[in-house]
């Protein structure tokens, strides 16, 4: 088994929509990036691809990459889930904590896990998504950003 560690942080803007593992949310804000900025999906790609060896997420996806401009990012999680499962890996489950002081997550929980699961070729039980504020605290805290964190667990072939 190998274990995989994920961290992203996008800045939160007005005029971009919010799109969080794969739903897009109402808000007054969305994430920028070059993708959708998908702080979510980023983090889970990063421990995807951080538990498989190859690399992280800027070297597959890079923001340099005119292709990738503006791309709903579960097609760089499906991209992803297939080169880890090229490997032979098989994902066990993940655990991810978005940090958001709003709005809140979860009544969009259950489609993410829907989104992410669907990409990854898992069903959603292998799925957690967890969400807290940062009590007001810091740049988080004053709502000028988004981040995210996710560790996953691979197994050897089909698990
Ligand atoms: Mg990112």
């Amino acid at each position: 088994m190998r274990i995989g560690m994920g961290y992203d942080v996008h800045r939160l803007v007005v005029g971009r929509p919010l799109v969080l593992g794969g739903v897009t949310i109402p808000f007054e804000k969305g994430l920028l990036g070059h993708s959708d900025a998908d702080v979510l999906v980023h983090a889970t790609c990063d421990a995807l691809l951080g538990a498989a060896g190859l690399d992280d997420i800027g070297v597959h996806f890079p923001d340099t990459d005119a292709h990738f401009k503006d791309i709903y990012s579960i097609e760089l999680l499906r991209r992803t889930a297939h080169m880890v499962l090229e490997r032979g890996f098989a994902l066990i489950n993940m655990d991810a904590t978005v940090f958001a002081q709003s709005p809140k997550i979860a009544p969009y929980r259950d489609a993410m896990r829907q989104a992410m699961a669907e990409a990854l070729q898992i069903t959603a039980d292998r799925i957690n998504i967890k969400a807290t504020t940062t009590e007001d605290l810091g740049p988080i805290g004053a709502g000028e950003g988004m981040a995210a964190m996710c560790v996953v667990l691979l197994g050897a072939g089909a698990v």
